[in-house]
């Protein structure tokens, strides 16, 4: 390993072990970089789990190892303290440490204009209206027509995403050996007018979901929290991908121990 990204948030603890991290890399002869390039070896994040996301936007989710140092955030994806930076460069230098891969969420635009495929997600994908109105949408999984939605919008998250916006709306916790999509409805409408699921449809790797937004909703999809606008759209697909990111993980990591001691 030689090239190492380093990327982090702008506040205080981050900028400043950054540096840190930094310098001790580059003391041990590594390159270190604080913009994203194609020849990297190794990613470092330092911040929470919204700068590991932003460190792999930068990177355009390449699937080259990432590790995330925590400055005092959530930090589910994380698996350093600010206190490691030895443990840290031990890492870089010996490169003995596995990894866990995830599958992207993959979405797919259709408009007037063509098809466009957006970023990939590690998280969610979040469809809503883009004036904070009802949005109706006509669901499809696969092939089957199953309910035209009204509500505030439809989450769709990857099991690496189930902790995120997924738990917040009454989704399941998804074991990350799982590789699926979960689909939640935002605040469904369910009156004698409108009629949808109220709870997650959990979809297997292989199945498309198509959502087909009705003609006058501007709408609004954000990707691991990234907002990108469109209007009359024609359908949304969203899929698992086979384009994959590689989370490092460190000896002892037990994810059902982590979700405890975040969650409860
Ligand atoms: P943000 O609104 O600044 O932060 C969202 C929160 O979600 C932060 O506390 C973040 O942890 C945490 N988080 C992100 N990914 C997570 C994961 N996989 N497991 C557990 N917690 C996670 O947005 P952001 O930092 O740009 O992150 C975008 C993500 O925020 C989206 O993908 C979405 O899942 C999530 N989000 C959640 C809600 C909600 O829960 N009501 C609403 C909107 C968006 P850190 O504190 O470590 O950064």
């Amino acid at each position: 390993m030689k090239k190492i990204y380093i990327h982090k948030n702008q506040n205080e603890v981050s900028v400043f072990t950054a540096r840190a991290i930094c310098e001790r890399l580059r003391a041990e002869g590594f390159t270190v970089t604080e913009t994203f390039e194609d020849d990297a070896d190794f990613m470092i994040s330092v911040g929470g789990d919204g700068t590991f996301l932003s460190a792999l936007k930068a990177s355009g989710y390449s699937d080259i190892p990432a590790v995330g140092v925590n400055t005092g955030h959530l930090g589910f994806f994380t698996e350093l303290s600010t206190d490691e930076t030895e443990k840290l460069v031990n890492l870089c230098r010996s490169g003995d440490f596995k990894v866990q891969r995830y599958r992207t969420i993959k979405t797919v635009v259709e408009t007037s204009e063509g098809k466009q495929e957006l970023s990939p997600a590690l998280n969610d994908v979040l469809i809503k209206h883009n004036k904070s109105s009802l949005i109706h949408l006509d669901l499809y999984i696969g092939s089957s027509f199953i309910e035209k939605f009204s509500g505030d919008g439809v989450l769709i998250a990857s099991s690496a995403g189930s902790t995120a916006y997924n738990y917040s709306l009454g989704g399941s916790i998804v074991d990350p050996d799982l590789a699926l999509l979960q689909l939640t409805p935002v605040a469904p409408v369910n009156n004698a007018a409108y009629r949808s699921f109220t709870s997650s449809l959990l979809l297997p790797a292989s199945r498309e979901t198509i959502i087909k937004p009705s003609e006058d909703d501007d709408v609004n999809i954000t990707i691991d929290g990234r907002v990108f606008l469109f209007e009359k759209v024609r359908s949304i697909t969203v899929s698992l991908s086979d384009k994959e990111v590689s989370i490092v993980r460190l000896p002892g990591y037990d994810f059902w121990g982590k979700v405890k001691s975040k969650f409860l």
